[in-house]
């Protein structure tokens, strides 16, 4: 390789995690390389994760809407998908942010090296480019932003027609008849786009509901509104097997609601989890500890078991969330740098963007009853909302999670149009240790359906009910 070049910190992996990493480590002074081994900035949640599922959701939610015009006394005719137009679009939204990251990239004097990379030993990284030459990069400290990839399950052929979230973000065709693998929130937000887009979805998750991890109450809005998109929604219900022949993939069955004859897919789409990057970087000749996962233990500092050397987003554990990793970049950065800091917040707020939007953050009402922690709730049905009303979407409603004895705010969840614009409130709340009160005596603009969150707490302050 070439002569070293020495960083103050080098970043392995370019998502929100290590640019966001890179770009406070500069922003603090310090000498900074970001390595990333693909031609553009971003990581899973620019290039085909959080930004190109938004982009092609915000389409199905103007198709659906508009659907819905006749009502108001609007006709538009038929919609015509062009899906060649429509891939163009995503990637021109996709090129937009990652060509701003490269932009800031450059602001800052971080340089970017493109390459696959390994520890070669505790102070240096080597990356082997495109052209097969090897490069050597000196650190006095590394933040590990290698973040995760989709599982694949063993049994399911090698086919075009069986894709993870990548491949359907990669909107190939519109299938007549699709399967969604796995009932969580990437599964779900894929079903919407390709629903809106004239699928027929089946979805089949092995444990008793969709969407774990939100409250049942919320999950149901959603599924009364979308029960019409899915001819089977399987529980408790695994695929066993799956056999590629021209007609389709074929795949069988076995649970609960396991159909008994193998079904017939246009397309399937694995969506049951994501995995850490932790065995391939050659964390070992760092002497960086990895688990048997893949994942990489850090304190509040984000420091791994080697001092000088951190880690970050959704290499260190769950959730694994794009906002989460930003935050942990900061620390790590920080850290570095001298400064006092620690990743300690309080809650992270989960949002689904399906339609309607599933928003959860801090204590659920779950988790409260397995906990035994007393809790109180203020609840307020999107029925009585004049915005939502207006919207032609009034059937979410909003709850405040709070101790029943001091009053404070522990949690909350939304599902409704915009939910997850409407959490952070609610986060905000949490973090400030805030009580339910402080959100009720503030004045929320009429109309919007953020005045929901305050009628939550309103509710609450007025009928303090107790959770059965
Ligand atoms: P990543 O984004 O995974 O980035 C890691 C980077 O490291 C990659 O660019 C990779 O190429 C690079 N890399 C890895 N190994 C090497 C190596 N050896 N050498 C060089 N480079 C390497 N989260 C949200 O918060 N909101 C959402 O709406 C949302 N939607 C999602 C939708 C989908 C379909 C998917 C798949 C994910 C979604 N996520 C969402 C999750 C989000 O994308 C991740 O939490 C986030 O990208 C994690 O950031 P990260 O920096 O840890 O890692």
């Amino acid at each position: 390789g070439s002569a070293d070049a020495e960083y103050d910190v080098v970043v392995l992996g370019a998502g929100p995690g290590g640019y966001s990493a890179a770009f406070r480590a500069a922003d603090l002074g310090l000498k900074v390389a970001l390595i990333e081994r693909y031609s553009t900035l971003g990581g899973v949640c620019l290039n085909v994760g959080c930004i190109p599922s938004k982009a092609l959701l915000h389409t199905a939610a103007v198709l659906e809407e508009a659907k819905t015009m006749g009502a108001h006394g609007i006709h538009f005719a038929e919609p015509k998908v062009d899906i060649d137009a429509l891939r163009k679009h995503k990637e021109a939204v996709i090129g937009k942010l990652t060509g701003g990251l490269a932009g800031m990239a450059k602001a800052r004097k971080v340089t970017v090296v493109h390459g696959v990379a390994e520890f070669a030993d505790p102070h240096h990284f080597s990356v082997k480019g495109a052209d097969g030459k090897t490069q050597t990069l000196k650190f006095k400290s590394a933040i590990i932003a290698a973040g995760s990839q989709s599982v694949k399950l063993p049994f399911f052929p090698e086919d075009e027609r069986i894709v993870d979230s990548t491949g359907a973000l990669e909107l190939r065709s519109i299938p007549k008849k699709m399967l969604i693998v796995g009932g969580g929130i990437i599964g779900l937000e894929m079903g919407t786009v390709y629903s809106a887009l004239g699928s027929r979805l089946d979805v089949v998750e092995m444990q008793t509901g969709l969407m774990q991890g939100a409250d049942r109450d919320l999950v149901k809005v959603w599924e009364k509104r979308n029960a019409g998109r899915f001819d089977r929604i399987m529980l408790e219900t695994r695929t066993i097997g799956a056999e590629a022949r021209d007609d389709g993939i074929w795949v069988t069955f076995e649970g609960k609601d396991a159909p008994s004859e193998p079904q017939r897919y246009d397309l399937v789409l694995q969506a049951v989890g994501r995995t850490p990057n932790g065995k391939k970087i050659g964390a070992e000749n760092a002497g960086v500890i990895v688990t048997d996962r893949g994942f990489i233990d850090v304190d509040q500092q984000m420091r791994t078991n080697v001092p000088h050397i951190h880690a970050i987003g959704d290499i260190v554990g769950q959730p694994m969330l794009a906002h989460k990793a930003v935050h942990e970049a900061h620390v790590a950065a920080e850290v570095i740098a001298g400064e006092k800091a620690a990743f300690e917040a309080r809650v992270i707020p989960s949002v689904a963007y399906t339609d309607p939007e599933v928003a959860w953050v801090g204590l659920t009402e779950d988790e409260a009853r397995k906990s035994g922690v007393k809790i109180q709730k203020g609840l307020f049905p999107w029925a009585a909302s004049g915005r939502a009303i207006a919207n032609g979407r009034d059937e979410g409603f909003t709850k405040l999670l709070f101790d029943a004895e001091t009053h404070r705010v522990l949690g909350g969840g939304i599902v409704g149009t915009g939910a997850g614009d409407l959490i952070s409130e609610v986060a905000l709340a949490v973090e400030m240790g805030a009580d339910v009160v402080d959100i009720a005596k503030t004045i929320h603009p009429h109309p919007t359906l953020g005045e929901s969150v305050g009628m939550a707490a309103e509710a609450a302050e007025g009928t303090c009910t107790d959770l059965p």
